[in-house]
């Protein structure tokens, strides 16, 4: 599916961001991917080296693991709507900074306006803390569903902690396979509506015959 052109709109002036110090050390930002809307939005926490080079988010290393995890829910990138909470990469891929995480905020919350997701992953700490403030540590509620309005939210940890930490790929397998219940139900089409009996006026004419 092609991005809507007020998403289209938003990457460009993403692209043009100069609201924090970021955009003097990035190669290009890196707004998002996917189609629009999309039922599963992904959010991460920052663009690393390979993104900022390519300008997409998630297609280095993590990104491979993200597309092997999302394989094995039978969706793939062209499913899904994929971003990170800051645009630009901060140098030597260190944390966002509160106020860098703070510029960028408006773009996350525009995308979420024009994407209209029913689920949003959440990929990571830094993410978790600018979605879901005060909501817990990453360790304790993933592969939880929070309930947001209609939008349901669903922190993981980030498959680059996995990487650094294989210990977590099971996790995120098991995570994954949650997800995929998750939005079974989220997703499943409403029930057909139940037969109304016969009306008065019917019955009355069924019981004169
Ligand atoms: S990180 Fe966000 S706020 Fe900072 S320059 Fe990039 S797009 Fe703008």
């Amino acid at each position: 599916m092609i991005p809507s052109s007020s998403l289209l709109r938003l990457h460009e002036t993403i692209r043009s961001c100069k609201s924090c110090g970021l955009h003097a050390t990035r190669t290009q930002a890196v707004p998002g991917v996917g189609p629009c809307p999309a039922d599963l939005m992904i959010v991460g926490e920052a663009p690393g080296f390979n993104e900022d080079r390519q300008g997409e988010p998630f297609v280095g290393a993590a990104g491979k693991l993200l597309d092997t995890l999302l394989a094995r829910i039978g969706l793939s990138r062209a499913d899904v709507y994929i971003t990170n909470v800051l645009k630009c990469r901060p140098p030597m891929n260190r944390d966002p900074m509160p106020n860098e995480a703070e510029a960028c905020s408006p773009y996350l919350s525009q995308q979420l306006d024009l994407i209209k997701p029913k689920a949003v992953l959440i990929l990571g700490r830094h993410a978790l803390e600018r979605l879901m403030p005060g909501q817990g540590s990453i360790s304790r509620i993933h592969g939880s569903l929070i309930k947001r309005g209609d939008v349901a939210y669903i922190p993981l940890y980030h498959p680059a902690a996995a990487l650094h930490n294989g210990s977590l790929v099971a996790d995120l397998e098991r995570d994954f396979d949650q997800v995929k219940r998750y939005l079974d139900q989220l997703l499943a089409p409403p029930p057909p509506p139940v037969p109304v009996a016969a009306s008065k006026q019917e019955s009355e004419q069924l019981r004169l015959l």
